[in-house]
This record gives structure tokens, sequence and C-alpha cells, in this order.
């Protein structure tokens, strides 16, 4: 809006009228008496009307363009100021506002800033979190928050909802009301079933607050899935480990109290049960060390190797390893190595788990066609393959009977089998692929798993090679 700079005739006229009436009142009791003749008075009134108007309307018509100038403000903060004619005080009253609505304006401009910083700071959060009012409305709430609850189901914005239309679990609203009501802290944990089912902690805390009758509440929630996820994983595991010991363990132990005392003299029992205890003591031994090597790989998951190594010689170790172990039936591991195989970035001992382990298996469960392993450069990396640019890739590939396609995401985990009969009668603990899984992690490589029924199936590990 343009600045003004002229005022209301009308208003000036009626200021100008009221100082004239106590000359005009004068006046008319001068006329009244006789001392003046109406003409005198009435040329007099209009004197000093004059007089007065010329006074309002040089000094008092800033006046009016300084309250026009305030009713202005009050719609548009940012409204242009008057074209002041005369009066100084006017001028100084001007400057006064002036100043005034520049403070006003930094103070504006510092509380939008506070509030935006106050914004960036919830939305930075990674926990979804809720300012309740008194009457239990969403105020306020953080990037979390939106992302978790503002969807279709939702429908719309959360600001101004009631709590019970977002989380209906009734353990959570009565904490937001005991917060609200009692001032009281509490905790209540609810499940969200779509579209993932997630299990959730909110901390309602009383916040004091200078509106809302001075009451509100923050609501907090930390999502529990995962801890729980890994509780039911721990417990599985341990489960898992003790019944996997528990059976040699009841096997040695049954054996052991017949040789000392039913079969105690008895040579031949002796004979028969004592290969038995050694299998079993020997499986016993052999879990154990693949649950400490397992714990220990764990451990370390977050550092990876440094060192640059060949892997050739590890591999021809294991390959020669294990066709000395067991049978002479053993099938045959033909190893192909490209030329221009690089080194891997890598930690011997556990590329030497890595290979024991998926040439084992290939061995174990491969059929009599024998083994490939590849060893070669690879350009392109596994999608799942942190990093960028070409890799080490070491394949390792059977032709027995191959693991149906339901299976293969499940291999890596801890005790899972496809054939826990005959896993066990080959004398497989149930660790060897999470172990393989665990290293290939901590090397910043992984596994890929193929396989295919009637064909066989190839076990990949691909591996960083230095820069
Ligand atoms: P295990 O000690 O039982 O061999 P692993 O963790 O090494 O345990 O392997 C898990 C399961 O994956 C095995 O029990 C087996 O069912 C399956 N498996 C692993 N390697 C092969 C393979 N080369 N061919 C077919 N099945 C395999």
């Amino acid at each position: 809006m343009a600045p003004t700079n002229f005022a209301s005739p009308r208003r000036l006229i009626a200021w100008a009228m009221g100082p004239c009436v106590p000359a005009w009142s004068v006046l008319l009791v001068l006329g009244g008496t006789g001392r003046l003749s109406w003409t005198e008075a009435l040329v007099s009134s209009a004197v000093v009307f004059v007089f007065m108007a010329l006074l309002v309307f040089t000094r008092l018509a800033d006046f009016d363009l300084m309250i026009d100038y305030a009713e202005r403000m009050l719609a548009d903060p940012d409204a242009p100021p008057p074209q002041l004619n005369r009066s100084a005080t006017a001028r100084r009253l001007l400057a006064a506002i002036t100043a005034l609505r520049k403070l006003w304006a930094e103070r504006r401009d510092e509380a939008g800033a506070l509030a935006k910083s106050r914004q960036n700071i919830l939305d930075s959060l990674p926990d979804p979190l809720f300012i309740l009012d008194n009457r239990r409305r969403i105020v306020s709430t953080n990037g979390a928050a939106r992302e978790l609850f503002e969807t279709e189901r939702t429908a719309g914005p959360l600001v101004g909802r009631d709590l019970a239309g977002i989380i209906r679990d009734p353990k959570v609203l009565e904490a937001a009301d005991g917060a609200l009501v009692q001032t009281k802290k509490a905790e209540a944990e609810f499940t969200l079933p779509s579209p993932v089912e997630r299990t959730f902690l909110a901390a309602v805390v009383p916040l004091s607050s200078s509106v809302h009758d001075g009451r509100a509440a923050l609501v907090l929630l930390h999502d529990q899935t995962e801890r729980l996820k890994m509780d039911q994983m721990r417990a599985d595991f341990v489960a898992n480990a003790s019944h996997e010991l528990r059976t040699p363990l009841a096997s040695v132990l049954g054996f052991t109290e017949t040789l000392l005392g039913p079969a105690k003299d008895d040579p031949e029992a002796q004979a028969k049960f004592l290969p038995i205890m050694l299998t079993q003591a020997e499986r016993m031994k052999r879990l154990i060390d693949d649950l400490l090597s397992l714990s220990r790989i764990e451990l370390h998951e977050h550092t990876r190797p440094t060192e640059a190594v060949d892997v050739m010689p590890t591999l021809r170790n294991v390959i020669e390893l294990i066709e000395k172990q067991g049978a002479d039936n053993k099938p045959v591991i033909r190893v192909t190595a490209a030329p221009d195989a690089p080194k891997a970035v890598a930690d011997i001992n556990e590329l030497y788990q890595v290979f024991f382990n998926l040439l084992g298996n290939a061995v174990k469960y491969g059929g009599e066609k024998g083994v490939d392993v590849e060893v070669a450069l690879s350009q392109t990396r596994p999608k799942d393959m942190p990093g960028r640019g070409a890799c080490l890739k070491i394949a390792v590939r059977d032709y027995g009977e191959g693991i149906p396609r339901e299976h293969l995401a499940r291999l890596t985990e801890r005790f899972y089998r496809v054939d826990n009969a005959r896993s066990r009668q080959l004398g497989g603990t149930g660790l060897g692929l999470a172990i393989v899984k665990h290293i290939t992690i901590r090397h910043r490589g992984v596994l890929t798993i193929e396989s295919e029924i009637g064909k066989g199936s190839t076990f990949a590990v691909f591996l960083p090679v230095p820069a």
C-alpha cells in the first residue's frame, strides 16, 4: 500500500469544532445579552473556527495520519509509513513507532528462527515424537512421526488430531491422560499392525506449558522390533546350541555308564561303543569350535581386514586337507584360476575357514561328479556388495542334488539345515554357512548361492581387491 499523506477532512473538521465550543459559548452569551450584535458574534465565531481549523489542519492532521498508519499496521505489519507534513511531535512519534516496529520485526524473526531450529532439532531425532495439548490433541510432531503415521491409513496431517486417532492402544492413551491430568510419567508398549508389524515403546512425559491451561505432554516412540527380534534370536540360538550339544553328550554319558556298569568286563561292547563315543565327542568338539569361531568373527566384524593376500596357497592347502581326510573315493576338486586374478583384501585364517566350509559342503552334498572351483576377477559387484569397482570371485560349484528354492534364503542362518538327519550323519554342525556369511560381511564382501534341482549348487564368495 502507498504511504498516506492526507488526513480525513471530516474527522479534522470534527476535531477543529471541539476547541471552538468554549469561545462560541462566550460569543453566544455576548450576542444574547446584547453586548455584541449577532453579526459581530457570528463573524467572531467564524474567525475562531477558521483559526482552529488552521491549527488542526497544520498540527493535528499529522496525528490523524499516524492513527491511520497504526490501523494499517494492524492488518499489515509491513505497511508503509505516512509522509508527515508539519508536526515535529508527530515526526518524533513516527520515528519512535518505526524503531519499535523494527524491534518487533527482529523479535518476530528471532521467534521464527527459534521455532524453525526447534523443529529442525525435532526432525533430526530418529524416533517419532508428538507434543500434545491439554486435550490430548497433537500440536507438534517430527519428521519420523510424519513418516510413520502420515499414511493413507491416517489420511492427512497429524497436527490438530487426537492422539487416539493415530494410536488406538488403550495403554498408550491411558499413559497420555495420566501425563496430562496427573502430570505422571508413564511407558506403554504397543504394536502397529501395518504395513509391517512393529512394536514400539511409548514414553509419555508431562510438560509444563505456558499455553493450553499450563498442561502438555511429550510422547516419544522407540522402535522395539529389532531388539525383540534379537532377543528371540538369542533365545533360539541358546536353545538350539544346547540341543545340539545335549544329543552327543547324552550318548557319551549313556555309553560311559554302560561301560562302567553292565559292560564293564565286556570287550565286545567296548569295541562297539568306544568308537561311537569318539564320534560323538568329535561332534561336540566340532560344534564348540564352530560356536567359538562364530562368536570370534562377530566380535570383530566391524574391523575389516587390511592385508592384500594371494588366495591360491590357502585354497590349495584346504583342498589338500580335504583330499587327505576320510574316504578314498572322494570326488575330485578341480581349480581354474584366471591369470589376471588379483589378490584379495582378506584375513588368511578366515579365508581358510571360508574355503574349508564351502569345499567341505560341496564334497559332502555334491555327489560323485567332482567339484569345480573358479578364481577370477569380476568386473562387476553383486548387488549387495558395498563399494564400487572390480572384485575377486571365488566360486565353488558342485553337481549334486541341488537345494530347493525355498531353503536358499535361510541356509546361512545358524543351525538351519535342509535335511537335519543327513547333515548330522555327515558330521555337519549347521554352522558352516553362518560362519562363511559373517566372514564375508567382515570382509565387506558377499556370499551368493545359486542352485538348481538335479543339477547342483554354486556358492560364490566376492571379496574386495586392493585399490
Ligand atoms: P552343515 O554343517 O549342516 O553342512 P552348513 O551351514 O554348512 O551346515 O550348511 C547348511 C545346510 O545347507 C546344510 O545342512 C545343507 O542342507 C545345505 N547345504 C550346504 N551346502 C550345500 C551344497 N553344496 N549342496 C546342497 N546343500 C548344501
